[in-house]
């Protein structure tokens, strides 16, 4: 399989890249400091069409393929996580499911403004109760009428608190299948709807601009004209979305890696001791040389992921591999960052220290490296 980016695909890299380092990294910090990214960034990005890129023309999306969308969720991670996070959550798990299981009829009616990046959708599944199992949900959804009635509390929800949050996607139990299990269906529920109500933002460790919430709904009623997909379909469907959510993820992942290599290179020419620039010392050098090691092997994984994913091949595996690498790399590569910036390194200016916060939660979303080796190891018949 041909890994090679097409000559558009490095030219939109590049114009990401001049982005990133021109727009988003001098408000890094401040986002951070603020809890809140800066609205030039999100209308910046939304005029270049980010939030659109794999969605077609007629939607008012790019006509991109995942690969595209992966490269710029890369190049934002190489500077800030939580700019990379907000348009992965917002494109892969927010809109992607209305674009894959939704009708014409809803494509129409919402892809256009998301797409636009004038709402961001959120991807409902995990609650206070657990993530990993996500067939064990308890938030229901109960037909009256013609109308859903929902009721209960998800938890984590990435992008539902911002002025342009525009709906919700939900998992729910709408019932009980023959053998005993939940019937689970995604139903889309607009910001604003009576009995639905945004949480406080969570105080987290690291992703401090990025938007995390908890969702409660109390006898919040949509029409069933809101049902995404078959009425039962909903936890496939939305393990379908988390599974190409991975390779973005490990993109993600991939960015902060390399933000590492850039980041300790040229500190440790800069950085004197011992009379002599610290590269000179070969225990750093080796270090970013092994940093560079794992930004390489994870771009790699996340390139053959996607480009499966593109030619329409199965790629479960892939993803799973891609997503545990990268981010398990990306938290030993912030880690060994802080290292070659010494004192440096623990201080908030420095953009390493942001990156040591932020790498944690890879390991975490979007399926743990726990769940990313039971897939694996399934893979293999164990
Ligand atoms: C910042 C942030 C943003 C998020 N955004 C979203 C979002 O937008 N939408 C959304 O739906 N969710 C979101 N999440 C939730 C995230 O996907 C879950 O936190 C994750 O899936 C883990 O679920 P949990 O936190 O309930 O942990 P648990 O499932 O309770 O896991 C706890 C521990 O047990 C381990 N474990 C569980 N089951 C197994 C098993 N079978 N084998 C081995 N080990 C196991 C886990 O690996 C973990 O170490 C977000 C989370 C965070 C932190």
């Amino acid at each position: 399989m041909d890994l090679e980016l097409s000559p558009e695909q490095e030219e939109f890299r590049k114009i990401v890249r001049a982005f990133a380092e021109e727009v988003v990294a001098p408000r890094a910090e401040a986002m951070d400091r603020a809890g809140r990214l800066d609205p030039v960034v999100l209308d910046q990005m939304a005029g270049m069409g980010l939030f659109g890129l794999p969605f077609p023309e007629e939607v008012g999306g790019m006509g991109a393929d995942y690969t595209t969308l992966c490269l710029a969720i890369e190049e934002l991670g190489r500077v800030d996580s939580s700019v990379a996070i907000t348009l992965e959550a917002a494109v892969g798990l927010g809109a992607m499911p209305i674009w894959r299981y939704g009708t014409p009829e809803q494509h129409r009616r919402w892809l256009p403004r998301l797409a636009a990046g004038e709402q961001l959708a959120s991807f409902g599944l995990t609650e206070p109760g657990g993530g990993s199992d996500a067939g064990a949900l308890r938030t229901r959804a109960t037909l009256d009428g013609d109308e859903w009635v929902i009721d209960g509390t998800k938890a984590f929800i990435t992008n539902a608190g911002l002025d342009r949050s525009g709906m919700v996607v939900l998992a729910a139990v709408t019932g009980q299948r023959p053998d005993g299990r939940s019937e689970i269906t995604n139903i889309v529920v607009p910001a604003g709807t009576p009995g639905y109500r945004v949480g406080r933002a969570y105080a987290k460790v690291g992703w401090h601009a990025s938007d995390t919430r908890e969702l409660v709904f109390e006898g919040a009623r949509v029409p069933v004209a809101n049902t995404l997909g078959e009425r039962g379909s909903g936890l496939g469907n939305f393990l379908r979305t988390l599974e190409e959510g991975r390779i973005a993820v490990a993109a993600l992942a991939t960015g902060l890696c390399q933000g590492c290599v850039d980041e300790c290179a040229r500190y440790a020419r800069e950085r004197q001791a011992f009379g002599r620039p610290i590269a000179g010392f070969q225990a750093v050098a080796f270090k970013i040389a092994d940093m560079e090691v794992r930004a390489h092997t994870a771009r790699l994984a996340w390139q053959r992921a996607a480009a499966r994913l593109d030619a329409g091949q199965p790629f479960s595996r892939e993803a799973a591999i891609a997503k545990l690498y990268a981010s398990e790399a990306a938290v030993t590569s912030a880690r060994e960052a802080v290292q070659v910036h010494g004192g440096y390194g623990y201080m908030e200016e420095f953009p390493v220290a942001r990156f040591y916060r932020d790498a944690k939660v890879l390991e975490i979303g979007e399926g743990t490296s726990e769940v990313m080796r039971v897939l694996i190891s399934r893979s293999l018949g164990l």
